[in-house]
């Protein structure tokens, strides 16, 4: 006898497929600091804990410093690495281990809430300021001694629960094959939806199970195609969704046959499938789903990874990424941070995604945009004419010329180096804001190519936030200012004479991307599991019958109609 009901959650379907495993769930940060006493054979425990947590906080502090160009930035870390450091906290903090028998956790609380207490007695301003800094340590130093990163023990075939997943959490997770996750937030463009397609991680969001005493290890089944997630399945569903799944496994492996065809239409017209990613792990999925290239790396990862953040691991990633493309080319993307991808320690802002991110956040940080166009130029030397780059969230064209002066910088700083690099790099814009689509004349002057991203596109231009799930039957990329403005980028580009791709989430919509070549975009870029389904409705149909559909789509008044349009070009 089970000892619980079976219990069905719905959600709505994030990314397709269906895991059967067991629940994890993703710890929420917890704050309270209690006043727990320790046994005198664990003092010595303590007291690592404590040393461990501040040379963890050290090297973190270096870090920030390093990605840090400012010198006002640096001497705050170093003030902060001083403190971490202090004699008189340290041997405050072991007293209270030692003798009074606290937990290494409420050392460091009631420490640093003595110092806090001595600066507020201070009262003056400068006191305020620092005891800022203070409290921020306190905490950090807390949270790294709970060793919350050995936390993540998270198991190959667990299902993931989480209220949200930072863009962090999705890195640890991209190395664990789990079998599925659940969120009670996010839209169906958030970072962490993008990648879970991108990963084939079955993904249900908008699911709440706060009620339901789900607790890690107990059974589960999820169905990221219907948004369905059964709690404590009973003997007889499990079978039932293994069969499911093992029936899923096939027909994507039949699937996988449009990967091997000729990219081109029935009639002979060629097309280009490039794939969207963001980690390493993903690259074997090029070849097995037919993917030439990279039309989209995202290169935030490398700020969310935990590792040293310099020139080398860079050069190294993206090498890696290159050679797994064979023949075909890699465009890199700026970092784009900021949005739903916050850095950790980044400043909060009310609205992240109206914010400080992309192109904006790399010209207040030119050490970081150094860093990382000096590492694809050195790169590119290795492979000329391979490697692209592309600048993210333009709005106005003096964020490209800004970016391409750092450019001429870097190769100015190589040549002298006697470095080899590619001088004919092309340097590619996001179209991603409205102003940049309504501009596109002019801005196609001062770029090599457009690269549209209508999942941001999208957002700002309906004016509904990609990650937010109470308006996402509001978020649809199929609206006719969508259709307008990329047609509007389209022929800017053609008047110009420049290439565009498109490498937004829509482009992995079969019925889209036939749209798309009707016309005149043949180049477009996907997360890779989306390719072969893709590919065979471009392969199955005429140029002449897709143009024919992009005029009636371009012409359509209401998603309805546009919808209607393209419901027959669905895969098939
Ligand atoms: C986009 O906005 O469409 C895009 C491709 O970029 P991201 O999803 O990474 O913001
Ligand atoms: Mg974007």
């Amino acid at each position: 006898m089970k000892e619980h009901q079976p219990k069905i959650l719905s959600g709505k379907p994030a990314a397709p497929g269906i895991g059967v495993g067991t629940a994890w769930l993703l710890p929420e940060e917890k704050k309270a600091v209690r006043p727990d006493k320790i046994k005198k054979q664990e003092l010595e425990k303590h007291i690592r804990k404590f040393e461990k947590a501040r040379d963890f906080l050290t090297i973190e502090y270096e870090k920030i410093k390093d990605i840090s160009d400012d010198y006002e930035t640096a001497e705050i870390i170093d003030a902060q690495i001083q403190v971490l450091h202090d004699p008189e906290v340290k041997s405050s903090i072991e007293k209270k281990i030692r003798i009074e028998k606290y937990t290494a956790e409420y050392s460091i609380f009631s420490t640093f809430n003595e110092y806090i207490q001595l600066l507020q007695a201070a009262g003056a301003k400068w006191a305020n300021e620092r005891m800022i800094d203070i409290v921020s340590i306190r905490d950090e130093m807390i949270e790294a001694t709970r060793e919350k990163k050995q936390e993540f023990d998270v198991r190959q075939g667990q299902v993931v629960f989480a209220s949200d997943i930072s863009p962090t959490n999705m890195v640890k997770l991209s190395h664990i094959k789990i079998g599925g996750i659940v969120m009670k937030k996010g839209g169906f463009t958030s970072h962490a939806v993008i990648l879970s397609q991108s990963l084939g991680i079955p993904c249900v969001i908008n699911a709440n199970w706060d009620r339901l005493n789900l607790k890690n290890d107990n059974e589960v089944i999820i169905d990221g195609s219907t948004g369905q997630v059964i709690l404590w399945p009973s003997w007889k569903q499990t079978d039932e969704y293994r069969k499911r799944r093992q029936d899923e496994i096939s027909r994507n492996e039949k699937s996988l046959k449009w990967a091997l065809k000729a990219n081109h239409t029935i009639c002979g017209h060629p097309f280009v499938l490039r794939a969207n990613v963001e980690f390493l792990e993903e690259l074997p999925r090029l070849d097995t789903h037919g993917a030439k290239g990279i039309g989209l790396l995202r290169t935030e990862t490398l700020l969310f990874e935990t590792e040293e953040f310099n020139v080398n691991d860079q050069v190294q990633f993206y090498k890696s990424v290159a050679l797994a493309c064979e023949d075909h080319s890699v465009t890199i993307r700026l970092f784009d941070a900021g949005g739903d991808k916050i850095i950790e320690n980044n400043e909060f802002e009310s609205n992240p995604f109206l914010g400080w991110r992309g192109v904006r956040m790399l010209l207040d940080k030119k050490g970081l945009l150094r860093k990382q166009l000096e590492a694809i130029y050195r790169v590119s030397g290795e492979f000329p004419g391979k490697l692209k780059i592309l600048i993210p969230m333009v709005s106005r064209l003096e964020e490209i010329i800004a970016v391409k002066q750092v450019c001429k910088d870097i190769q100015m700083f190589l040549k002298k180096e006697s470095v080899a690099f590619d001088d004919k790099l092309k340097i590619g814009v996001m179209v991603e804001v409205p102003s940049i689509a309504l501009t596109a004349g002019r801005i196609s002057k001062y770029c090599d190519f457009f690269s549209i991203g209508t999942n941001d596109l999208t957002q700002y231009t309906l004016a509904v936030d990609r990650g937010n799930e109470k308006i996402s039957y509001l978020f649809d990329s199929f609206h006719p200012a969508i259709w307008k403005l990329i047609k509007m980028t389209k022929d800017a580009a053609d008047r110009q004479g420049i290439p565009v791709t498109v490498c937004g989430e829509m482009a992995s919509k079969p019925e889209a991307a036939a749209c798309f070549l009707g016309m005149g975009i043949s180049e477009l870029s996907m997360n890779t599991a989306s390719i072969p389904a893709v590919k065979s409705v471009l392969c199955s149909h005429s140029k002449i019958d897709m143009e024919k559909l992009a005029s009636e789509v371009i012409k359509a008044e209401t998603l309805k109609e546009i919808h209607e349009l393209l419901q027959p070009w669905r895969a098939i």
